[in-house]
Protein backbone atom coordinates (compact mmCIF):
# COMPACT_ATOMS: atom_id res chain seq x y z
CA UNK A 1 0.00 0.00 0.00
CA UNK A 2 1.59 3.30 -1.11
CA UNK A 3 0.84 7.03 0.56
CA UNK A 4 -0.13 8.93 -2.12
CA UNK A 5 1.66 12.05 -0.68
CA UNK A 6 4.31 10.41 -0.61
CA UNK A 7 4.28 9.39 -4.17
CA UNK A 8 3.60 12.68 -5.14
CA UNK A 9 6.63 13.70 -3.42
CA UNK A 10 8.23 11.14 -5.13
CA UNK A 11 7.26 12.40 -8.39
CA UNK A 12 8.25 16.14 -8.20
CA UNK A 13 11.92 14.48 -6.83
CA UNK A 14 12.35 12.80 -10.37
CA UNK A 15 11.09 15.55 -12.51
CA UNK A 16 13.87 17.34 -10.40
CA UNK A 17 15.93 14.52 -10.85
CA UNK A 18 15.40 14.28 -15.08
CA UNK A 19 15.93 18.12 -15.34
CA UNK A 20 19.35 18.01 -13.89
CA UNK A 21 20.26 15.11 -15.71
CA UNK A 22 19.19 16.82 -18.98
CA UNK A 23 21.32 20.18 -17.90
CA UNK A 24 24.02 18.43 -16.70
CA UNK A 25 24.41 16.55 -20.35
CA UNK A 26 24.37 20.31 -21.80
CA UNK A 27 27.42 20.99 -19.22
CA UNK A 28 29.33 17.92 -20.28
CA UNK A 29 28.20 18.68 -24.02
CA UNK A 30 29.81 22.27 -23.31
CA UNK A 31 32.54 21.13 -22.22
CA UNK A 32 33.59 18.34 -24.79
CA UNK A 33 33.06 21.01 -27.41
CA UNK A 34 33.71 24.34 -26.00
CA UNK A 35 37.60 24.10 -26.78
CA UNK A 36 39.47 26.90 -25.51
CA UNK A 37 36.50 29.20 -25.45
CA UNK A 38 35.26 27.94 -22.04
CA UNK A 39 36.26 27.36 -18.67
CA UNK A 40 36.69 23.33 -19.30
CA UNK A 41 36.40 22.36 -15.04
CA UNK A 42 33.54 24.84 -13.76
CA UNK A 43 31.68 23.68 -17.00
CA UNK A 44 32.62 19.72 -16.89
CA UNK A 45 32.53 19.40 -13.09
CA UNK A 46 29.27 21.21 -12.75
CA UNK A 47 28.09 18.87 -15.15
CA UNK A 48 29.09 15.55 -13.37
CA UNK A 49 27.74 17.13 -10.15
CA UNK A 50 24.59 17.10 -11.91
CA UNK A 51 25.13 14.37 -13.43
CA UNK A 52 25.20 12.84 -10.10
CA UNK A 53 22.41 14.46 -8.06
CA UNK A 54 20.11 13.97 -10.98
CA UNK A 55 20.73 10.05 -11.64
CA UNK A 56 20.85 9.67 -7.45
CA UNK A 57 17.18 11.44 -7.16
CA UNK A 58 15.99 9.57 -10.18
CA UNK A 59 17.50 6.33 -8.80
CA UNK A 60 15.47 6.81 -5.04
CA UNK A 61 12.33 8.47 -6.52
CA UNK A 62 12.23 5.10 -8.64
CA UNK A 63 13.44 2.90 -6.31
CA UNK A 64 11.64 3.78 -2.84
CA UNK A 65 8.05 3.99 -3.13
CA UNK A 66 8.24 0.38 -4.67
CA UNK A 67 7.96 -2.57 -2.26
CA UNK A 68 11.30 -4.90 -2.54
CA UNK A 69 9.08 -7.79 -4.36
CA UNK A 70 7.62 -5.50 -6.89
CA UNK A 71 11.24 -3.82 -8.03
CA UNK A 72 11.55 -5.74 -11.31
CA UNK A 73 7.88 -5.34 -12.16
CA UNK A 74 7.55 -4.10 -15.89
CA UNK A 75 11.32 -4.78 -16.71
CA UNK A 76 9.94 -6.52 -20.01
CA UNK A 77 7.80 -3.58 -21.33
CA UNK A 78 10.59 -0.73 -20.68
CA UNK A 79 11.94 0.55 -23.95
CA UNK A 80 15.01 1.08 -22.29
CA UNK A 81 15.49 -2.76 -21.01
CA UNK A 82 14.56 -4.75 -23.92
CA UNK A 83 16.63 -4.03 -26.36
CA UNK A 84 14.10 -1.37 -27.82
CA UNK A 85 15.56 2.24 -29.39
CA UNK A 86 16.79 3.77 -25.58
CA UNK A 87 18.39 0.58 -25.37
CA UNK A 88 20.19 1.12 -28.42
CA UNK A 89 21.21 4.60 -28.01
CA UNK A 90 22.19 4.20 -24.84
CA UNK A 91 24.63 1.38 -26.61
CA UNK A 92 25.66 3.03 -29.38
CA UNK A 93 26.85 6.01 -27.07
CA UNK A 94 28.54 3.64 -24.64
CA UNK A 95 30.51 1.85 -27.63
CA UNK A 96 31.61 5.38 -28.80
CA UNK A 97 32.96 6.17 -25.35
CA UNK A 98 35.40 3.63 -25.54
CA UNK A 99 36.44 3.59 -28.93
CA UNK A 100 37.32 7.52 -28.24
CA UNK A 101 38.78 6.41 -25.31
CA UNK A 102 41.32 4.16 -26.21
CA UNK A 103 42.03 5.43 -29.83
CA UNK A 104 41.04 8.82 -30.38
CA UNK A 105 41.48 10.25 -26.57
CA UNK A 106 42.35 14.01 -27.95
CA UNK A 107 38.46 13.98 -28.79
CA UNK A 108 37.59 13.80 -24.95
CA UNK A 109 40.38 16.63 -24.03
CA UNK A 110 37.60 18.72 -22.10
CA UNK A 111 36.72 16.16 -20.18
CA UNK A 112 40.01 15.12 -19.27
CA UNK A 113 40.88 18.89 -18.72
CA UNK A 114 37.83 19.04 -16.13
CA UNK A 115 39.57 16.42 -13.95
CA UNK A 116 42.63 18.34 -14.09
CA UNK A 117 42.27 19.53 -10.00
CA UNK A 118 40.82 16.28 -9.05
CA UNK A 119 43.94 14.27 -10.50
CA UNK A 120 46.54 16.79 -9.25
CA UNK A 121 44.79 16.03 -5.74
CA UNK A 122 44.96 12.97 -5.80
CA UNK A 123 47.83 12.29 -8.03
CA UNK A 124 50.29 14.81 -7.71
CA UNK A 125 49.69 14.20 -12.03
CA UNK A 126 47.83 15.74 -14.65
CA UNK A 127 44.79 14.07 -15.98
CA UNK A 128 44.50 12.01 -18.63
CA UNK A 129 42.59 9.62 -20.32
CA UNK A 130 42.51 6.67 -17.85
CA UNK A 131 42.34 8.80 -15.45
CA UNK A 132 38.70 9.84 -16.70
CA UNK A 133 37.98 6.39 -17.52
CA UNK A 134 38.97 5.35 -13.80
CA UNK A 135 36.86 8.15 -12.50
CA UNK A 136 33.74 7.91 -14.63
CA UNK A 137 33.93 3.80 -13.93
CA UNK A 138 34.40 4.60 -10.26
CA UNK A 139 30.98 7.06 -10.22
CA UNK A 140 29.23 4.36 -11.97
CA UNK A 141 29.97 1.40 -9.64
CA UNK A 142 28.83 4.23 -6.58
CA UNK A 143 25.54 5.47 -8.04
CA UNK A 144 24.03 2.31 -9.77
CA UNK A 145 25.90 0.66 -6.33
CA UNK A 146 22.98 3.13 -4.23
CA UNK A 147 20.39 1.85 -7.12
CA UNK A 148 21.03 -2.15 -6.15
CA UNK A 149 21.39 -1.32 -3.16
CA UNK A 150 17.38 0.07 -3.24
CA UNK A 151 16.63 -2.68 -5.22
CA UNK A 152 17.72 -5.42 -2.86
CA UNK A 153 17.52 -3.49 0.39
CA UNK A 154 15.69 -6.73 2.39
CA UNK A 155 18.60 -9.48 1.79
CA UNK A 156 21.45 -8.70 3.40
CA UNK A 157 23.80 -10.71 1.60
CA UNK A 158 23.09 -8.43 -1.28
CA UNK A 159 23.44 -5.23 0.69
CA UNK A 160 26.91 -6.80 2.02
CA UNK A 161 27.79 -7.80 -1.53
CA UNK A 162 27.54 -4.37 -3.04
CA UNK A 163 29.25 -2.42 -0.11
CA UNK A 164 31.99 -4.80 -1.07
CA UNK A 165 32.31 -3.99 -4.68
CA UNK A 166 32.09 -0.45 -4.00
CA UNK A 167 34.72 -0.42 -1.48
CA UNK A 168 37.25 -2.12 -3.64
CA UNK A 169 36.36 -0.16 -6.83
CA UNK A 170 36.77 3.34 -4.96
CA UNK A 171 39.41 1.78 -2.63
CA UNK A 172 41.16 -0.65 -4.37
CA UNK A 173 40.97 0.35 -8.12
CA UNK A 174 40.81 4.28 -7.80
CA UNK A 175 42.12 5.95 -4.36
CA UNK A 176 44.96 3.66 -3.89
CA UNK A 177 46.56 3.50 -7.20
CA UNK A 178 46.19 7.30 -7.59
CA UNK A 179 47.91 8.02 -3.96
CA UNK A 180 50.82 5.52 -5.23
CA UNK A 181 50.99 8.20 -7.85
CA UNK A 182 51.70 10.85 -6.05
CA UNK A 183 54.00 9.23 -3.31
CA UNK A 184 55.77 8.50 -7.15
CA UNK A 185 55.16 4.42 -6.85
CA UNK A 186 54.26 2.40 -9.85
CA UNK A 187 50.97 2.33 -10.64
CA UNK A 188 49.24 -0.74 -9.04
CA UNK A 189 45.96 -2.52 -8.95
CA UNK A 190 45.52 -4.56 -5.81
CA UNK A 191 42.10 -5.95 -6.39
CA UNK A 192 43.38 -7.42 -10.26
CA UNK A 193 45.60 -10.51 -10.58
CA UNK A 194 46.59 -12.37 -13.53
CA UNK A 195 45.19 -13.54 -16.09
CA UNK A 196 42.97 -10.74 -15.79
CA UNK A 197 45.10 -8.21 -15.53
CA UNK A 198 47.02 -10.14 -17.82
CA UNK A 199 50.67 -8.24 -17.94
CA UNK A 200 51.00 -8.20 -14.04
CA UNK A 201 52.65 -11.41 -14.90
CA UNK A 202 54.63 -10.29 -17.82
CA UNK A 203 58.39 -9.60 -17.66
CA UNK A 204 57.93 -6.27 -19.08
CA UNK A 205 55.78 -4.96 -16.28
CA UNK A 206 57.74 -7.48 -13.30
CA UNK A 207 60.88 -5.35 -14.57
CA UNK A 208 59.11 -1.86 -14.50
CA UNK A 209 57.23 -2.60 -10.84
CA UNK A 210 61.00 -3.60 -9.42
CA UNK A 211 63.15 -1.17 -11.07
CA UNK A 212 60.59 1.60 -10.43
CA UNK A 213 58.88 0.70 -7.25
CA UNK A 214 61.71 -1.14 -5.13
CA UNK A 215 61.42 -2.96 -2.18
CA UNK A 216 56.94 -2.02 -3.03
CA UNK A 217 57.83 -3.20 -6.51
CA UNK A 218 59.21 -6.18 -5.15
CA UNK A 219 56.44 -6.55 -3.19
CA UNK A 220 53.60 -6.04 -5.47
CA UNK A 221 55.06 -8.73 -7.86
CA UNK A 222 54.69 -11.33 -5.07
CA UNK A 223 51.44 -9.85 -4.04
CA UNK A 224 50.12 -10.68 -7.48
CA UNK A 225 51.53 -13.93 -8.01
CA UNK A 226 50.26 -15.22 -4.26
CA UNK A 227 47.06 -13.87 -5.38
CA UNK A 228 46.96 -15.65 -8.80
CA UNK A 229 48.59 -19.12 -7.82
CA UNK A 230 47.81 -19.70 -3.93
CA UNK A 231 45.06 -17.37 -2.89
CA UNK A 232 42.65 -17.60 -5.79
CA UNK A 233 42.37 -21.57 -5.80
CA UNK A 234 42.47 -21.53 -1.63
CA UNK A 235 39.51 -19.29 -1.51
CA UNK A 236 37.91 -20.78 -4.72
CA UNK A 237 37.52 -23.65 -3.06
CA UNK A 238 36.14 -22.28 0.36
CA UNK A 239 33.60 -19.99 -1.15
CA UNK A 240 33.36 -20.89 -5.05
CA UNK A 241 34.36 -18.03 -7.87
CA UNK A 242 32.02 -15.62 -6.01
CA UNK A 243 34.32 -14.40 -3.48
CA UNK A 244 36.29 -12.53 -7.02
CA UNK A 245 33.59 -12.13 -9.74
CA UNK A 246 30.39 -10.94 -7.09
CA UNK A 247 32.93 -9.90 -4.57
CA UNK A 248 36.21 -8.14 -5.40
CA UNK A 249 36.26 -7.75 -9.35
CA UNK A 250 35.80 -4.45 -10.60
CA UNK A 251 34.29 -5.82 -14.09
CA UNK A 252 32.33 -7.89 -11.81
CA UNK A 253 31.13 -4.84 -9.65
CA UNK A 254 30.54 -2.67 -12.88
CA UNK A 255 28.03 -5.91 -13.71
CA UNK A 256 26.72 -5.93 -10.30
CA UNK A 257 25.58 -2.40 -10.19
CA UNK A 258 25.16 -0.27 -13.18
CA UNK A 259 24.63 -3.89 -15.22
CA UNK A 260 21.73 -4.79 -13.14
CA UNK A 261 19.02 -4.12 -15.35
CA UNK A 262 20.00 -5.63 -18.26
CA UNK A 263 21.04 -9.09 -16.26
CA UNK A 264 17.92 -10.84 -17.57
CA UNK A 265 19.15 -9.86 -21.06
CA UNK A 266 21.85 -12.77 -21.47
CA UNK A 267 21.12 -15.58 -23.78
CA UNK A 268 19.79 -18.79 -22.33
CA UNK A 269 20.54 -21.08 -24.71
CA UNK A 270 22.37 -24.19 -25.58
CA UNK A 271 24.29 -22.31 -28.61
CA UNK A 272 24.92 -19.66 -25.98
CA UNK A 273 27.07 -22.16 -23.67
CA UNK A 274 28.56 -23.76 -26.69
CA UNK A 275 30.03 -20.65 -27.76
CA UNK A 276 30.59 -19.68 -24.40
CA UNK A 277 32.86 -23.14 -23.67
CA UNK A 278 34.39 -22.36 -27.31
CA UNK A 279 35.22 -18.79 -26.41
CA UNK A 280 36.47 -18.56 -22.91
CA UNK A 281 38.82 -21.55 -22.54
CA UNK A 282 40.87 -20.54 -25.71
CA UNK A 283 41.48 -17.24 -24.33
CA UNK A 284 42.53 -18.42 -21.16
CA UNK A 285 45.30 -20.65 -22.98
CA UNK A 286 46.16 -17.53 -25.20
CA UNK A 287 46.98 -15.74 -22.02
CA UNK A 288 48.94 -18.64 -21.23
CA UNK A 289 50.81 -19.09 -24.09
CA UNK A 290 51.43 -15.54 -24.49
CA UNK A 291 52.66 -15.16 -21.12
CA UNK A 292 55.20 -18.12 -21.33
CA UNK A 293 56.66 -16.59 -24.69
CA UNK A 294 57.21 -13.54 -23.28
CA UNK A 295 59.10 -14.70 -20.44
CA UNK A 296 61.01 -17.56 -23.10
CA UNK A 297 61.54 -14.45 -24.82
CA UNK A 298 62.96 -12.74 -22.01
CA UNK A 299 65.31 -15.49 -20.50
CA UNK A 300 66.98 -15.78 -24.06
CA UNK A 301 67.28 -11.87 -24.72
CA UNK A 302 65.13 -12.31 -27.45
CA UNK A 303 67.26 -14.31 -29.93
CA UNK A 304 65.03 -17.50 -29.48
CA UNK A 305 61.90 -16.01 -30.37
CA UNK A 306 62.29 -12.73 -31.84
CA UNK A 307 59.07 -10.28 -32.07
CA UNK A 308 56.67 -13.26 -31.94
CA UNK A 309 55.89 -13.11 -28.13
CA UNK A 310 55.43 -9.48 -28.94
CA UNK A 311 52.86 -10.12 -31.54
CA UNK A 312 51.04 -12.28 -29.20
CA UNK A 313 50.95 -9.71 -26.69
CA UNK A 314 50.03 -6.80 -28.64
CA UNK A 315 47.24 -8.96 -30.08
CA UNK A 316 46.08 -9.87 -26.87
CA UNK A 317 45.71 -6.46 -25.53
CA UNK A 318 44.37 -5.10 -28.60
CA UNK A 319 41.72 -7.82 -29.44
CA UNK A 320 40.98 -9.07 -25.50
CA UNK A 321 41.98 -6.34 -23.78
CA UNK A 322 40.73 -3.64 -25.50
CA UNK A 323 37.96 -4.93 -27.95
CA UNK A 324 36.22 -7.56 -26.20
CA UNK A 325 36.58 -6.41 -22.11
CA UNK A 326 36.03 -2.81 -22.81
CA UNK A 327 33.97 -2.02 -26.11
CA UNK A 328 32.02 -5.11 -26.47
CA UNK A 329 32.18 -5.85 -22.60
CA UNK A 330 30.16 -2.98 -21.41
CA UNK A 331 29.10 -0.98 -24.39
CA UNK A 332 26.82 -3.83 -25.38
CA UNK A 333 25.40 -3.95 -21.87
CA UNK A 334 21.57 -2.74 -22.98
CA UNK A 335 21.56 -5.54 -25.83
CA UNK A 336 23.32 -8.34 -24.84
CA UNK A 337 22.74 -8.54 -20.77
CA UNK A 338 25.90 -7.09 -18.29
CA UNK A 339 28.14 -10.23 -18.21
CA UNK A 340 29.10 -10.58 -21.51
CA UNK A 341 32.92 -10.37 -20.83
CA UNK A 342 32.59 -12.07 -17.54
CA UNK A 343 31.03 -15.09 -19.60
CA UNK A 344 32.55 -15.37 -22.75
CA UNK A 345 36.03 -13.66 -22.02
CA UNK A 346 37.46 -13.32 -19.14
CA UNK A 347 40.35 -15.95 -18.51
CA UNK A 348 39.97 -14.94 -14.97
CA UNK A 349 36.88 -16.57 -14.79
CA UNK A 350 37.79 -19.76 -16.87
CA UNK A 351 40.19 -20.43 -14.35
CA UNK A 352 37.91 -19.63 -11.32
CA UNK A 353 35.32 -21.88 -13.29
CA UNK A 354 37.62 -24.67 -13.42
CA UNK A 355 38.31 -24.51 -9.95
CA UNK A 356 34.89 -23.87 -8.60
CA UNK A 357 33.66 -27.02 -11.30
CA UNK A 358 36.37 -29.78 -9.79
CA UNK A 359 37.84 -28.22 -6.77
CA UNK A 360 35.38 -26.26 -4.27
CA UNK A 361 32.58 -26.54 -2.07
CA UNK A 362 30.53 -24.17 -3.29
CA UNK A 363 27.00 -25.40 -4.78
CA UNK A 364 23.43 -23.82 -4.81
CA UNK A 365 21.00 -26.61 -3.54
CA UNK A 366 17.75 -26.63 -4.81
CA UNK A 367 14.71 -28.16 -3.05
CA UNK A 368 13.11 -29.43 -6.11
CA UNK A 369 10.16 -30.29 -4.23
CA UNK A 370 9.00 -26.67 -3.62
CA UNK A 371 9.48 -25.31 -7.14
CA UNK A 372 6.81 -23.95 -9.06
CA UNK A 373 8.52 -23.72 -12.59
CA UNK A 374 7.86 -19.70 -12.59
CA UNK A 375 11.34 -19.43 -14.29
CA UNK A 376 12.27 -15.77 -12.34
CA UNK A 377 15.60 -17.54 -11.64
CA UNK A 378 16.41 -18.58 -15.06
CA UNK A 379 15.18 -15.16 -16.22
CA UNK A 380 17.24 -13.33 -13.68
CA UNK A 381 20.68 -15.33 -14.07
CA UNK A 382 23.05 -13.26 -15.40
CA UNK A 383 25.68 -15.93 -17.05
CA UNK A 384 22.19 -17.27 -18.85
CA UNK A 385 22.08 -20.80 -16.60
CA UNK A 386 19.03 -22.20 -17.24
CA UNK A 387 18.10 -22.67 -13.09
CA UNK A 388 15.02 -23.77 -13.59
CA UNK A 389 16.13 -27.10 -15.24
CA UNK A 390 18.10 -27.75 -11.92
CA UNK A 391 15.07 -26.75 -9.46
CA UNK A 392 12.96 -28.91 -11.46
CA UNK A 393 14.71 -31.97 -10.79
CA UNK A 394 16.41 -31.09 -7.01
CA UNK A 395 19.92 -30.96 -8.58
CA UNK A 396 22.83 -28.83 -7.24
CA UNK A 397 23.98 -26.57 -9.46
CA UNK A 398 27.28 -26.59 -9.84
CA UNK A 399 28.42 -24.12 -13.22
CA UNK A 400 31.76 -23.39 -13.78
CA UNK A 401 29.97 -19.81 -15.30
CA UNK A 402 27.78 -19.31 -11.89
CA UNK A 403 29.06 -16.35 -10.18
CA UNK A 404 27.47 -16.85 -7.08
CA UNK A 405 26.21 -13.58 -6.83
CA UNK A 406 22.41 -14.94 -5.58
CA UNK A 407 20.07 -13.12 -7.64
CA UNK A 408 18.36 -16.58 -8.92
CA UNK A 409 17.71 -16.93 -4.94
CA UNK A 410 17.05 -13.87 -4.29
CA UNK A 411 14.44 -13.61 -6.96
CA UNK A 412 12.78 -17.12 -6.26
CA UNK A 413 9.27 -17.14 -4.83
CA UNK A 414 9.15 -20.60 -2.83
CA UNK A 415 13.02 -20.43 -1.51
CA UNK A 416 14.03 -23.07 -3.61
CA UNK A 417 17.36 -21.82 -3.99
CA UNK A 418 20.38 -21.56 -1.58
CA UNK A 419 24.32 -20.95 -2.13
CA UNK A 420 25.89 -22.78 0.13
CA UNK A 421 29.06 -24.01 1.01
CA UNK A 422 29.48 -27.66 2.08
CA UNK A 423 31.75 -30.92 1.80
CA UNK A 424 33.11 -31.54 -1.44
CA UNK A 425 32.36 -35.08 -1.08
CA UNK A 426 28.25 -35.85 -2.59
CA UNK A 427 28.27 -32.62 -3.46
CA UNK A 428 26.58 -33.60 -6.57
CA UNK A 429 23.89 -35.32 -4.73
CA UNK A 430 20.17 -34.56 -5.88
CA UNK A 431 17.90 -32.85 -3.02
CA UNK A 432 16.63 -35.21 -0.68
CA UNK A 433 13.28 -33.78 -0.51
CA UNK A 434 12.59 -34.93 -4.65
CA UNK A 435 14.67 -36.54 -7.14
CA UNK A 436 14.29 -36.40 -10.51
CA UNK A 437 12.70 -40.16 -10.55
CA UNK A 438 10.06 -38.70 -8.48
CA UNK A 439 8.81 -36.41 -11.07
CA UNK A 440 8.04 -39.56 -13.49
CA UNK A 441 4.83 -40.47 -11.62
CA UNK A 442 2.66 -39.45 -14.49
CA UNK A 443 4.72 -41.02 -17.31
S1 LIG B 1 23.03 -19.42 -11.06
FE1 LIG B 1 22.27 -17.87 -9.59
S2 LIG B 1 24.10 -17.30 -8.40
FE2 LIG B 1 24.83 -18.32 -10.26
S3 LIG B 1 25.19 -16.67 -11.74
FE3 LIG B 1 23.10 -17.41 -12.09
S4 LIG B 1 21.80 -16.06 -10.83
FE4 LIG B 1 23.92 -15.80 -10.10
S1 LIG C 1 12.37 -19.16 -9.26
FE1 LIG C 1 12.14 -20.78 -7.73
S2 LIG C 1 10.08 -21.58 -8.06
FE2 LIG C 1 10.60 -20.37 -9.87
S3 LIG C 1 11.48 -21.90 -11.32
FE3 LIG C 1 13.20 -21.04 -10.18
S4 LIG C 1 13.50 -22.42 -8.44
FE4 LIG C 1 11.46 -22.86 -9.29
Amino acid sequence: MYITSDNTLYSYFKHIGFTLLAISLLCLLITLTGGGNINAVTWGLSGISLLTIGSLLVIISSRLPKHVSHQNNGIWQKDATTRGISAWVLGIVLTGFYILLYWFPDTLHGLIAALEPLSQWLRNKPSDQWFLYGFFYTLAVIVMGVHALLKYRNNPYHLIRTCSVIFFQLGFAFLLPGLLLAFNQPEFYFSYFWPLKYDYLFPGTVGYLIDNGQALGVFMVFWGAVLSFLATPVLTYFYGKRWYCSWVCGCGGLAETAGDPYRHLSDKSKKAWQWEVAIIYPILGFVIITTLLLWINSWSGGSLLGDLSGGFSRSYGFFIGSIFSGVVGVGFYPILGNRVWCRFGCPMAAYLGLLQKHLSRFRITTNGGQCISCGNCSTYCEMGIDVRWYAQQGKPIIRSSCVGCGICAHVCPRGVLKLENGPVDGRYNGSSLIQSDSLKILS
